[in-house]
């Protein structure tokens, strides 16, 4: 393949500095034995404690160690080494998020059995007929299995007929089974590019022009690719894919739900009449393999995937797509925390490569930044074709509510009705799993809590459980109350989604409602099989929760009701209203994306809140440009840094002395601010005690120099944990 990334010219030396992924401080010494030949991203094989790790060759040796007393590298494994572009990349994650550099290596070595080539598989089959041979029942079991002209390996033969190696060898010796080699693994498709695009529109075609050219020119560029549901910006991607692909370069696209992208896969065969390389948590092992070497040697040309895929070893990268740029879903919590979409920036940046963040509702991050003229912008104002933008409606809770214990207004339960006797079908939306968020017990009052978290079990009905969606205790709904032992006496406080599905039935029981979470929707198979079903017209409402917003495109879907518009809109988050807005936004999306025109129906108890006027207006540059202006007087992101300091442990004493410790030792200047430390939100996460410390500094700033003293002079005991959350999305 053309276009390599550089690997460093060799070097040879009698010690070398060695990063093991492993959350230590940095890189170690280790010796180079004579007969080895290493050089600076080579993947090797080193002692390690007791145990022997692969690592990657980092550079010249610190020299710390007296040489006689360093270790030596065992070996060079036999696979690509890591080019220097992605070593970069891993010091630069390292340095931003403040993790140990070896912490990042190991996403970026995330399948150590990739390091090794395929281990050759034997296969048996029948071979010559056993004349004279002594059968013995385990003989004759094997012969009668591979009667059928089967061929499998050993394992698979002894464990399906009871039997044993030796007995296979036996076989073999003498000939009655014969040997042959497998098959390698299958290669990845190339992604056939002669295959007709569709026709575009003006305003496509000059999108897609601006790209291709940029892929072209192969240089480092941001563009933003801004334009509402539908209007093709998939579409248009695709295209400068298809121009990366034709110059023999890599791509990455990057989904906030890979696992749920059933209907992008496919159209992405039908574009290009192959299936890409996926990436996300779920692959089996055998396939992470596959696609972690296939990507490493360059013939998985693109791979779509979570924002782990950023950390794969591509050789040579010619276009990043971060798809829904502004979703949360990006950023990393756990481990090394990390902003996926800004990452993938980064990652372009040193690859010298276009990088395309596309959005109906871009963040307020990235407008910023496009604002700054750091980032360019390509605009689609139209949907395709004939399809127009759904028509909202505000149904005011406080004039046409719902009765007691409901949760759908007359207005909306109205076009629920409608919609299905004009065989279309309708969206529910509530963010809010199982039945209702709270219980508690009508004699004492008590409210059922996990006993592990700050948080309300929220009821389950269909599993018949109580659940902690913070931390997955699941307890089954208890006889009497835990506190006053009053027998059967909970009452359900507010809506999830089941209780809405009740509420349909009763309101009208021959539509046929279907509940989709985290929970229902849980993999490919699952999110193939509801898009067949909703084509096929099986179900008349959806009711789902936030999984439904993103993706989906359902040709029928003319009706979408938020059920309650004001759930996101409060609460202590930056991003609150922004986030809001672009929840609502997809949501509404989702409707008339077809021939038929699209109603949303948003229930409100606020119609006069910024969010909910811009929704209704339609006037969404009005409202971030407001919510930017007040972002900059507040002095908050995008406009200033900001670092979360979380101090945690199961000691409740001792986690808040360390917090306490940890702002009394704080840095002073005038260029930064600290807050806290304060209690976490969630005070208390799986039997954890939390404290949280907000530092906000001046853009200028660079946040890590103020940070990363401050920190490493800490010395919190064994039990206690300080995490720093560089750009925090979480503020629980
Ligand atoms: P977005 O990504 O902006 O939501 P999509 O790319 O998914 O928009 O386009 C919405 C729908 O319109 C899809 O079904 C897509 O196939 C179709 N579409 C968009 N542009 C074109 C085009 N130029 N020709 C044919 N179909 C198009
Ligand atoms: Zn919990």
């Amino acid at each position: 393949m053309a276009d390599r990334e550089e690997t460093a010219k060799p070097e040879i030396a009698d010690s070398v500095a060695v990063l093991l992924p492993l959350p230590l401080a940095g890189a170690y010494d280790y010796a180079v034995p004579a007969h080895l030949t290493v050089r600076p991203g080579d993947v090797v094989s080193v002692p390690i404690g007791r145990n022997r790790r692969p690592a990657v060759v980092w550079g010249a040796a610190c020299g710390e160690v007296a040489a006689e007393k360093l270790k030596s590298i065992e070996a060079v494994l036999p696979c690509p080494p890591m080019t220097d572009t992605m070593r970069r990349f891993v010091q630069w994650v390292s340095d931003y998020t403040l993790s140990p550099p070896g912490a990042v290596l190991r996403m970026a070595l995330s399948v150590p059995d990739a390091l090794y080539p395929p281990k050759p598989v034997t296969l048996y089959r029948l071979g010559r007929e056993p004349a004279g041979l002594r059968m013995t029942p385990a003989r004759q079991r094997i012969i009668g299995r591979l009667r059928d002209g089967a061929t499998l390996d050993k394992a698979t033969l002894t464990a399906e007929t009871g039997t044993g190696a030796g007995v296979v060898k036996a076989l073999s010796d003498a000939g009655v089974l014969a040997r042959e080699q497998a098959a390698p693994e299958p290669p990845f498709a190339t992604p056939d590019v002669s295959l007709a695009a569709p026709a575009l529109s003006e305003e496509q075609r000059r999108a897609v022009a601006g790209l291709a050219r940029d892929v072209k020119q192969a240089a480092f560029k941001v563009t933003v690719l801004d334009g509402v549901t539908g209007s093709g910006k998939t579409e248009v991607y695709f295209e400068a894919i298809a121009q990366a692909i034709a110059q023999h370069k890599q791509g990455l696209v990057l989904l906030p739900e890979i696992s749920l992208s059933a209907q992008w896969l496919s159209r992405f065969e039908r574009r290009f009449g192959a299936l890409p390389a996926v990436w996300h948590s779920e692959l089996t092992p055998a396939t992470r393999r596959r696609t972690w070497r296939a990507v490493a040697d360059g013939t998985a040309r693109l791979v779509v995937g979570a924002r782990s895929a950023l950390f794969l070893p591509f050789s040579g990268l010619g276009l990043i797509v971060v798809d829904e740029e502004h979703e949360h879903a990006f950023k990393q919590e756990d481990g090394v925390s990390y902003q996926g979409r800004d990452m993938a920036v980064v990652r372009a940046q040193l690859s010298d490569c276009p990088v395309i963040l596309a959005s109906a509702t871009p963040s307020l991050e990235t407008t910023a930044n496009v604002q700054a003229g750091k980032y360019h912008k390509a605009v689609l104002h139209r949907r395709h074709g004939t399809a127009e933008l759904p028509e909202i409606k505000v149904v005011d809770l406080r004039k046409d509510g719902p009765g007691r214990q409901q949760w759908i207004s007359p207005p909306l339960k109205e076009a629920l009705r409608r919609t299905k006797e004009a065989g279309a079908q309708s969206l529910l939306f509530l963010n809010r799993r199982g039945y209702a968020p709270l219980t508690l017990c009508r004699s004492c009052g008590n409210r059922l809590q996990c006993p592990h978290c700050t948080a309300w079990l929220v009821e389950h009905r269909h599993c018949n459980r109580l659940q902690c969606h913070h931390c997955g205790f699941s307890t089954p709904l208890p006889p009497g109350c835990p506190e006053c032992g009053a027998p059967d006496h909970f009452a359900a406080c507010g809506p999830g989604v089941e209780r809405l599905w009740e509420e349909v039935r009763d309101f009208m029981p021959d539509l046929r409602a279907e509940i989709i979470s985290s929970e229902t929707l849980t993999g490919p198979g699952k999110a193939a099989d509801l898009a067949r079903r909703m084509e096929g017209g099986e179900i008349d409402v959806l009711i789902g929760t936030q999984i439904l917003a993103k993706g989906h495109h359902f040709p029928a879907l003319i009706t979408v009701g938020i059920v309650d518009a004001d759930l996101g809109l409060s609460g202590g988050d930056l991003r609150a209203a922004e986030r809001s807005y672009q929840l609502l936004q997809q949501v509404a999306g989702r409707a008339g994306r077809a021939e038929r025109p699209g109603q949303v129906f948003v229930q409100t108890v606020m119609p006069d809140h910024p969010v909910i006027r811009a929704l209704l207006s339609g006037d969404r540059d009005r409202f971030i440009a407001a919510e930017l202006q007040a972002r900059r007087q507040a002095g908050l992101p995008p406009f200033a840094r900001m670092a979360a300091l979380i101090v945690s442990g199961r000691n409740h004493a001792q986690a808040e002395a360390a917090a306490a410790r940890l702002a009394r030792s704080a840095p002073h200047g005038k260029a930064f601010r600290i807050l806290g430390p304060a209690p976490a939100p969630l005070s208390l996460l799986r039997g954890h005690y939390r404290y949280r410390l907000l530092v906000i500094a001046e853009r200028g700033i660079r946040l890590q120099t103020v940070l990363r003293p401050w920190v490493n002079a800490q010395k919190p005991p064994s039990t206690v944990r300080i995490k720093v959350d560089i750009d925090p999305y979480s503020f629980l």
